[in-house]
Parts: C-alpha cells; structure tokens; sequence
C-alpha cells in the first residue's frame, strides 16, 4: 500500500498538521474550525427559523399589579419607580407579542431612566424583576465603557451579557432586557473640558444611542474590545428593553436652579418654599439630565423618567427587618443553622440606622455595619455550648468601636 498521505480538510483544506483537530467520516474530514463555523450556521438558521416564535401569551404574563406586589416583598418603599417599572416591562411583552399580529399601530419601545443616590434600591429593583421574567435579563455597568480611559470597552459588549443570560441564543437575547447601571458616568462633563480623548462622553453616548434606537451590532462573544480573530454574533437591538440606572450626583442642584429660575414672583416663590427640598429628585425633568451631561438624543429614547427616594430612618429600619431576605432574617438563619437563638435588643436597631445614615451609604451601609457587629459571635459561638444570642445595644456600640471603619468613611 502507497505511504497514507496526511488528511486533509474536506471543507477548507487545511492538512492535518496545521489544525488543532481533525474529526474523520466515512469518506471525507472536517477540521476543528470547520466544525465550528457549521455549529454557528446551523444555530443561525436555526435560531431565524424560530424569530418568528414568541413561546407565552399574554394571560401567562404578571400583571403589572402582581409585578408591584412581587417587588414589595423585596424591596421596601419606592412605589413609584416599582410602578414605573412594573408597566414598562409587562408593556414589553405586550410589544413582543405584537410581533405576531399584523397592525398598522406599532407599539414603541418605552425605555427607562431611574434617577436615585447609590443604595437605594436601583439595582434590588432591577434583580428582583428580572428573577421572575420570561424573557433574558441582564445587568451590566456603563463604568466599563470609559474606565481606565483608551482600554474602555466597545459600546456592543453591553450586550454579552445578555447573551450569556440565554446560553448565547441571539434569537433569544433580542427579545430581553438590559440595565445598564451608572449611565451617569458616561455623562459629558461640560464645566471640565478634557484636553486628551472624550472618554466619558459624547462618544460612548452616540454609541448608546444607536444600541437604544435599534440597531444591527457585533458583539464580541467573550465581551472586551474587538479583536479580529474573535466570530461576532451580529445582533438586532430594536426589541431589548433598556432600563438605565444613575445616582447622578449633584443633579438635586440643578433641578433646584431651574425651579428657582422658573418662578419668579410673589406667587411663584410661594410655589418654590411648598416645594419638598429633601427630597428634590422627585421634580427630576428631561431637561436636568441634559444640563448633567447627557445628549437631547439619548434622553429623548429613555421616555420613562423615574426617581428613587433617598432613605429616611423609618425606610432604612423596615429594610434590616422587613424584606423576605433580609440581612436580619439571614443572619437568624445562619445562626439557627446552628441551633442557636437569636434575638436583638430594639434599641440596636435604631442604632445601625443612625451608623448607616452616617456613613452615606444608603442600605448598602446596613449589611457592612452588621457584619461588623456580628463577625465575633458568627465566629465564636458556633463552637460554644450557649444556644441562645441576644445583641445588646452595649455590644453593638463595642463592636463598632473596635471594628476599623476608616474604609468606609472614605467612600
Ligand atoms: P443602587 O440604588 O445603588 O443600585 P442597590 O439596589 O444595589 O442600590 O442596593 C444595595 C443594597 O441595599 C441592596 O442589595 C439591598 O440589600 C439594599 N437596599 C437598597 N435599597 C433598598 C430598598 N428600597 N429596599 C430593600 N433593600 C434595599
């Protein structure tokens, strides 16, 4: 017998040599990225076929009550922007189920903004949605756009995520949601005119702009900046709902300047002192978003403008007691677990309040003020014979003054 030639690839004939992998049939060879490639075409097609196919109907989707009412459990206070959200997500499936119908009345997308102070409850609204949602959910940082300047991301990579929440099935994750959060750090900062690249403006906006109106994109699998070699999955963004969340610090100043500016007058100035100025979020307009940095544009395809309320005492007591997880209710049952009882003194909660109001940290605060508190006994007791923990205000305070906040008030 002739000396075996080396195999070659049937489809692009590449030798055996030059490939990672060669898979051998009958009569013909497929090498590793053939096979590849094929994978991708035949999902594609796969994927076109089945576009058309929106899998629920209208009577298996939470209303926008329940939706509310699922929030409430999670997240405490902030109804409107649980309302807000409520009605833009069960509008987007009404939006996706009218793919399939014929009608000259096309509903719009109706993308959201959330306006609120870090720790107020954005991102718990976000996550709590998305858990109990049919449609792909994800929740990506606009940091990733212009940290660290020229080694930014690409504006498309906002959407692996989404990819990744449906096992990259693109038909899929062109019907889902987005959350982009901290959307006001992509704000152009005017009084600080940068003399090196726009990183953190009007660039990475007109990006976004063309992700919110629809658009046909190329999205980098693995996420980071394009390289050649890396397959795009090409993706139609028309159908994804966004919703972008911002703390947008020092906005309060100037939604005060245009409500000062706008009423002039006796009367209006008695409009002005009526005004509810601890919480000033709650007058928030489009325009306040364009004099903080954002393009007309951008703002103009985020139509539903909502606000989170900054926490008062009473908000930030209910959220270390009343949601259905917690961080209360979790440490009783890391503790039950245990076998151990745990009961607090009502004093101590007042004072985490007061600590957490402190520190500036909304409710994020909370969590970090009672692990502090907690980190001795979680770490002593499980080994000791005492089944029953009760927290003093008295070993609250010492616990606080031994724990090393500096950190944290640095933030
Ligand atoms: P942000 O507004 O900065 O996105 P988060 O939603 O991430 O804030 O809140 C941080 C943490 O604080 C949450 O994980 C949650 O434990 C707690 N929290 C914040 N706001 C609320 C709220 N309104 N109700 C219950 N918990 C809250």
């Amino acid at each position: 017998m002739a000396k075996k030639t080396e195999q070659k690839c049937d489809f692009c004939g590449a030798p055996a040599s030059e490939v990672r992998f060669m898979l051998t049939g009958i009569n013909a060879n497929i090498c590793d990225s053939c096979a590849a490639r094929a994978d991708q075409i035949i999902k594609e097609n796969l994927q076109e076929e089945s576009k058309a196919n929106i899998d629920f109907d209208l009577n298996e989707i939470p209303k926008p009550r329940q939706i509310k009412e699922h929030l409430d459990q999670y997240v405490i206070g902030q109804d409107e922007a649980k309302r807000f959200m409520a009605v833009s997500v069960y509008n987007h499936y009404k939006r996706l189920l009218q793919k399939n119908t014929q009608d000259d009345v096309e509903i719009e997308k109706s993308n959201i903004m959330m306006v609120g102070s870090t720790g107020t409850g954005k991102t718990l609204i976000a996550r709590t949605i998305a858990r109990m949602l049919k449609v792909p959910f994800a929740i990506v940082d606009a940091t990733v756009l212009t940290e660290a300047g020229y080694v930014g991301e690409d504006i498309e990579s906002l959407l692996v995520r989404l990819l990744q929440s449906c096992d990259y099935d693109t038909a899929k994750a062109e019907t889902g949601i987005v959350f982009i959060d901290e959307i006001d750090k992509i704000a152009r900062k005017s009084d600080n005119p940068s003399i090196t690249r726009d990183v953190s403006g009007e660039g990475v906006q007109q990006g976004l702009l063309k992700l919110l109106e629809g658009a046909i994109v190329n999205v980098p699998p693995q996420g980071g900046r394009k390289h050649p070699e890396q397959k795009m999955i090409s993706m139609d963004t028309k159908n994804i709902l966004f919703i972008c969340g911002g703390a947008f610090d020092g906005i309060e100043k100037r939604i005060a300047q245009r409500l000062n500016t706008h009423t002039v007058g006796y009367r209006a100035s008695r409009d002005v002192e009526e005004l509810d100025k601890s919480n000033l979020l709650q007058y928030i307009e489009p325009q306040d978003l364009k004099s903080f940095g954002l393009i007309p544009e951008i703002i103009g395809r985020l139509p539903v403008l909502t606000y989170l309320k900054p926490l008062d005492k009473e908000a930030l007591r209910n959220i270390l007691t009343e949601p259905k997880n917690s961080i209360i209710k979790q440490y009783k049952k890391l503790m039950e677990m245990d076998g151990i009882k745990f009961t607090i003194e009502a004093d101590v909660y007042d004072y985490i309040v007061t600590k957490a109001i402190e520190f500036k940290l909304g409710a994020r605060g909370l969590r970090t003020i009672v692990e502090a508190i907690m980190i001795d006994a979680m770490y002593d007791l499980p080994s000791k014979e005492e089944k029953n923990f009760v927290l003093t205000l008295d070993y609250a305070k010492n616990q606080m003054e031994n724990a090393n906040f500096s950190k944290l008030r640095g933030v």
